[in-house]
């Protein structure tokens, strides 16, 4: 939160309204469902509804707690008019719906000047410390443990969904709160479709399977992609795999603190140029991770970010050939003076089940 003010100037502000829960949980603790978070120069009140009172008095820091009787937004807009003299308030213009801000001013009746966040919760977010690294660093290798315990049942035979049931039982059976999004396994012509959904179809002979999974533990997320060959690979799949292993490791080669995110993207997509194959990768190469599964920065064509220490951020090359099937490797890496370091631990290789 002193972080957050530090940025009050540069806003043109003299408070910051926070809706977007994620943002709340980072700044005061807080990670219930409800809850606006009003952070002033001096001291933040977070308003959340009588559900949460036990709650946020166990988890919330750094901030009063407001139980709001009718609605957080209404005892959000009377706190700000309260006050003697007209405030510019920034809130974020990015999550806030026109109702909400309907409902604010409804409330405020002209006593505020509402300016944009320019995202600056997301900025700061976006360089870890040091017990955020460790979490994602537990998160990242309970995901990797999960996929080592479920690659026996990968086998021709089980149906898309089982293997995603597995995977996330594993997560909460392993100490995750849950899968940081909705687990991806696609087999065959599916394994083509970036974002599949699993669904009831068996997994079949020699066909590629794309899983990507990631789970929340203590707030943090991990973001995993493994492809797998049920049987013996031909020699152009096997070459496919090698192409998206160099460019990932190149991209990876090139992270370091004063690159801008663009620059990795390039890595990668070089790289697969070189295997004739840069027109099948349909997506950026990363982003980052954190307590929402994408965050702040983007590692895609001609970002400008410029990497940070500290930031932490995927990296996942794919190629998607329709009919035969696609290929993608994704880890999680943290960003050092030394380069990027893995988080993922997994076995890269290309496994012939
Ligand atoms: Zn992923
Ligand atoms: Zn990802």
């Amino acid at each position: 939160m002193n972080r957050l003010r530090l940025s009050f100037s540069t806003l043109g502000v003299d408070a910051v309204l926070v809706s977007h829960l994620p943002n709340i949980l980072y700044l005061c603790g807080f990670s219930g469902s409800a809850g606006l978070l009003l952070v002033d120069e001096s001291r933040a009140t977070l308003f959340t509804d009588s559900r949460y009172t036990f709650q946020a008095r166990e988890e919330v820091h750094g901030a009063r707690v407001h139980i709001a009787k009718h609605g957080l937004l209404r005892a959000a807009g009377e706190e700000l008019k309260r006050r003697r003299r007209r405030r510019a308030v920034a809130y974020a213009t990015s999550h806030a719906t026109v109702a909400q801000k309907q409902a604010l001013d409804a409330v405020v009746r002209g006593k505020v000047r509402w300016v944009s966040d320019d995202n600056a919760v997301e900025k700061l977010r976006a360089v870890k410390d040091a017990d955020e690294i460790a979490r994602m660093r537990a998160a990242a290798l309970l995901i990797s443990d999960v996929f080592r315990k479920v690659l026996p049942v990968i086998r021709p035979g089980i149906s898309e969904l089982d293997v995603a049931a597995e995977i996330e039982y594993g997560i909460k059976h392993g100490g995750g709160s849950g899968p940081s999004f909705d687990t991806i396994v696609a087999c065959g012509p599916r394994s083509a479709w970036a974002h599949a959904r699993p669904t009831s179809k068996l997994l079949g002979k020699s066909e590629l399977v794309v899983l990507d999974q990631g789970a929340i533990l203590k707030n943090y997320c991990s973001d995993m992609t493994r492809t797998v060959f049920l049987g013996r690979a031909s020699a152009r799949v096997r070459r496919m795999y090698q192409a998206v292993l160099q460019a990932q490791e190149a991209a990876k080669r090139s992270i370091r603190p004063g690159v801008k995110a663009g620059e990795v993207d390039r890595a990668a997509r070089r790289t697969l140029k070189r295997f004739g194959l840069a027109s099948y990768f349909t997506h950026s190469t990363g982003h980052g991770l954190g307590i929402e599964v994408h965050e702040m920065p983007r590692l895609g064509k001609g970002e400008e970010t410029v990497l940070q220490e500290g930031m932490v951020v995927t990296v996942e090359p794919g190629v998607y050939l329709e009919g035969l099937g696609g290929i993608r490797i994704e880890d999680d890496v943290v960003v050092t003076a030394q380069g990027a370091v893995d988080l993922t631990t997994a076995p890269r290789d290309f496994l012939e089940l």
